[in-house]
């Protein structure tokens, strides 16, 4: 979902953003009025996040799965070795696509679990000559998150955040770079956001297309060709949505924790639905469940989908059922929800 006060602004503004006289769609890249856009989009950020000074904020094209082959060829040019943990589809997806360019070693997994936890791991586990440590750190298709932030030591850590990013507050300042593509939580498809520690720009291999080198991007300050201008403005639009109207990043989080809290206290509570995630590793963005059926989880989800539910089914790869509710799905969509799970469970049980 969108914010609906964000969709509202965008069709005011379509046809003449700010007395420009255009869309914004329409306009130049390096003109004056989409340089303010673009200005302000980091700027707000930047302090919505907290963004430290030694980090540069790039906003880029290609979803987050280009950055499943930028990471290893910006970074993995010291030992040639990289540590990856496996927690679901995406972090095994950016481990297969590294395993490209070099020795990467997946130094835990919770494959055999199906991905219902978060691994945990310790400095031991770190090749101590490693380049990096990767974690995908909230794993969208099977509901769970990081509890913990993974000690590197000195080793760069590396965070997809796609699924999590601008749900809540990060110590920024314990990774090297992270990253998100902008359709779960910050806008529409097509923007990728990468927070990058200064000191881990200018590594890239020879052969890394000028498009994936950080280092050439930051340099232009993401203008090294056309940005994705259009999704920009939107997430600008988000951001301000975050801070005007939630309240600012705290807020976000309560009250995304408080959503998930309805949704998680039902499942623990009735019989005929499951949680599958591991409790400390709940995710508060993708609530997975199933009721031990796959034809009623399809009944389910067919139900669901006439009564306004939509896109509940869970992912192709593990069935069952997915609540997705990002910053924009509001409380009473997930209070609604669990009203319907309850009448369905009173038909069912
Ligand atoms: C959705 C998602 C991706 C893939 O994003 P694209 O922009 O489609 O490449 C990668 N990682 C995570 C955690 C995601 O949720």
């Amino acid at each position: 979902m969108m914010p609906e006060s964000v969709l509202r602004k965008a069709a005011e503004e379509m046809l003449n953003y700010n007395g420009s006289g255009q869309s914004v769609m329409e306009m130049s890249h390096r003109s004056p009025v989409y340089d303010a856009i673009i200005k302000e989009t980091e700027a707000l950020f930047r302090k919505t996040l907290s963004v430290p000074d030694n980090y540069k904020v790039l906003f880029l094209q290609g979803g987050a799965t280009a950055q499943f082959s930028a990471i290893p060829l910006n970074f993995m040019n010291g030992s040639g070795k990289a540590d990856y943990i496996i927690s679901g589809q995406f972090s095994k997806k950016a481990f297969k696509e590294a395993q490209k360019y070099g020795d990467v070693k997946a130094i835990a997994s919770s494959e055999d679990a199906t991905f219902s936890y978060i691994p945990k791991i310790t400095r031991e586990d770190i090749r101590p000559d490693a380049d990096y440590v990767y974690v995908c750190y909230n794993n969208t298709i099977f509901g769970t998150t990081f509890p913990y932030i993974p000690d590197t030591g000195d080793i760069p850590l590396i965070a997809d955040m796609s699924s999590c990013i601008l749900s809540g507050p990060i110590d920024v300042s314990k990774f090297a770079v992270i990253y998100g593509g902008a359709q779960k939580n910050m806008g529409p498809a097509g923007l990728t956001v990468v927070i990058i520690r200064e000191d881990m720009l200018g590594k890239a291999r020879d052969i890394t297309p000028v498009m994936m080198d950080y280092a050439v991007q930051a340099e232009n300050d993401s203008m090294y060709n056309t940005p994705p201008t259009y999704a920009i403005y939107i997430h600008k639009l988000i951001l301000e949505w975050v801070n005007n109207e939630i309240g600012g990043i705290e807020n976000m989080e309560k009250v995304n924790r408080e959503k998930a809290a309805i949704l998680y206290d039902y499942l623990d509570s009735c019989k005929l639905f499951k949680p599958t995630a591991n409790k400390e590793d709940r995710s508060l963005m993708n609530v997975c469940f199933v009721t031990g059926d796959k034809e009623l989880d399809a009944l389910f989800c067919k139900e669901a989908a006439a009564e306004g539910f939509v896109n509940i089914k869970g992912h192709r790869s593990v069935g069952g059922m997915r609540a997705s509710i990002y910053n924009a799905m509001p409380t009473e969509g997930v209070k609604k929800l669990v009203e319907f799970m309850k009448a369905f469970e009173a038909k069912h049980q």
